[in-house]
C-alpha cells in the first residue's frame, strides 16, 4: 500500500505518521520526490483501513500495490533511482554506462583489456575471479588473487569494478578487498541466503535475471535484497531459455522498458551472454541502448581463441571500440529531445 502526502504537509507531521504506521508493525519506505512524498507501506496492509488514512490531514490519497515487490516498485518510489558505483561513476536516472572487461580475470592481460576498453569509453571493468561454470571440471576462477588483480587494475584506471559474488561466506571478503559492485550470476538470481547476504551491505549489486526467471522473479530478488537495506541494486537482462538453439540465450529486449515501467532500479543489458557469438553481440548492444537501458555490460578479451571462458562470445578491443562509437551515437538518438508534431 503506498500513502501519496499532500504537499502542505510538514516534516514533523510526515515523521509522526510514519511512527504510527510503524507502530502498528508495519515496515516503510519513504520517497521524497521532487514532485511528491510517498510512503510505502510493507506488511499485510488488508488489516490497514484505507479511508481512515484518507481521512488524515496530511494523506492526500492512498492505493493499494498488488505486486509482491514494494520496494523495487516504481509505485514506492516513482523517480529513477541513481545508484553510485563510486569512483564518480552513476548509474540510471539518466547516467548510462558501459562496463567492459573480459569473462574470467586470468592474469597481467587484464591491465591490457583495462586501458583498451576505458579509452574507448567503458566507465566501468568486469571480470570474474569466481566463476559459476556449468561444469565442475571447467575452468574455476582465479579466486581471491584475481579480486586482488581486479583492485589493482581498478586503482590503476581509476575504475570502479564488477565481479561477481557466488558464496554468502565470499562477502565479507569482497567488502574487506573494496569491490565496488557485486555481481549476482544468473545461477545464482534466487539464491535466498546470497541474495540476504548481500542486502546486510550498502555495496551496490548487479542482479542477473536468472535463466528461466520471468521478469517478476527477478524483481522479487531485487525485493531480497532491498528488503535487507540495501537499495543499491541494478537489474540485468542477459537472455533466457527458449526453445532456440542458434544463439546461446534469447535477448528479451522487451524486458528492458518493461522493467522501467514497474520499478525504479537501473536496468544493465548484457549482450555478451545473451547472444554467446561475437558475431551477434554488437546487434543486441545497439538493441539494448535503442530500447533504453541504463548500461551495457560487454565482455572483451585482446585474444579471444585464447580466452580461459567465453572467448566466442568475447569482442575484440578494436571490435569493442567500433561498437561504442555506434553506442554513442544511438544513446544519442534515443535521448535527444525533438520537436512535436503539428
Ligand atoms: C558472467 O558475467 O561472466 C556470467 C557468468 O554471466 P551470467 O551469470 O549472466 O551467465
Ligand atoms: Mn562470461
Amino acid at each position: 500500500m503506498i500513502a501519496v502526502v499532500k504537499e502542505t504537509a510538514t516534516q514533523d507531521q510526515l515523521d509522526h505518521f510514519v511512527k504510527w504506521i510503524e507502530g502498528r508493525g508495519f515496515k516503510t519506505n519513504v520517497s521524497q520526490g521532487d514532485n511528491e512524498t510517498i510512503v510505502g507501506i510493507i506488511g499485510d496492509t488488508t488489516q490497514i483501513d484505507p479511508f481512515l488514512l484518507e481521512s488524515m490531514d496530511i494523506i492526500e490519497r492512498v492505493q493499494r500495490v498488488s505486486e509482491p515487490f514494494k520496494k523495487a516498485n516504481r509505485k514506492f518510489h516513482p523517480e529513477d533511482t541513481v545508484v553510485d558505483c563510486g569512483r564518480s561513476v552513476k548509474i540510471g536516472g539518466g547516467n548510462f554506462q558501459v562496463i567492459a572487461g573480459p569473462c574470467s580475470v586470468e592474469g597481467k592481460n587484464l591491465f591490457d583489456i583495462a586501458r583498451a576498453v576505458k579509452a574507448s569509453g567503458a566507465t566501468m571493468l568486469r571480470g570474474g575471479a569466481y566463476k559459476p561454470r556449468t561444469s565442475p571440471y571447467s575452468y574455476q576462477g582465479m579466486g581471491e588473487k584475481g579480486l586482488d588483480l581486479l583492485v589493482e587494475a581498478s586503482a590503476e584506471l581509476d575504475m570502479p569494478i564488477v565481479t561477481e559474488v557466488m558464496d554468502p561466506r565470499d562477502v565479507q571478503l569482497f567488502l574487506d578487498k573494496g569491490i565496488d559492485v557485486m555481481q549476482i550470476g544468473a545461477r545464482n538470481a534466487q539464491n535466498f541466503p546470497l541474495l540476504r547476504e548481500v542486502g546486510k551491505t550498502q555495496v551496490p549489486v548487479l542482479l542477473k535475471r536468472g535463466l528461466s526467471e520471468t521478469i517478476d522473479e527477478l524483481l522479487m530478488g531485487a525485493e531480497y535484497i532491498m528488503s535487507e537495506g540495501n537499495p543499491n541494486v541494478i537489474l540485468c537482462e542477459r537472455g533466457i531459455r527458449t526453445f532456440e538453439t542458434r544463439t546461446r540465450n534469447t535477448f528479451d529486449v522487451n524486458a528492458i522498458p518493461v522493467l522501467h515501467h514497474l520499478s525504479h532500479l537501473p536496468v544493465v543489458g548484457d549482450p555478451s551472454h545473451a547472444t554467446g557469438y561475437t558475431r551477434y553481440v554488437r546487434s543486441a548492444a545497439y538493441a539494448a541502448t535503442a530500447a533504453g537501458a541504463d548500461g551495457l555490460e560487454i565482455e572483451v578479451h585482446d585474444n579471444p581463441s585464447e580466452a580461459w571462458s567465453d572467448g566466442a562470445q568475447a569482442l575484440t578491443p578494436a571490435q569493442f571500440d567500433d561498437a561504442m562509437r555506434r553506442i554513442r551515437l544511438i544513446r544519442e538518438a534515443v535521448t535527444a529531445p525533438v520537436e512535436e508534431a503539428e
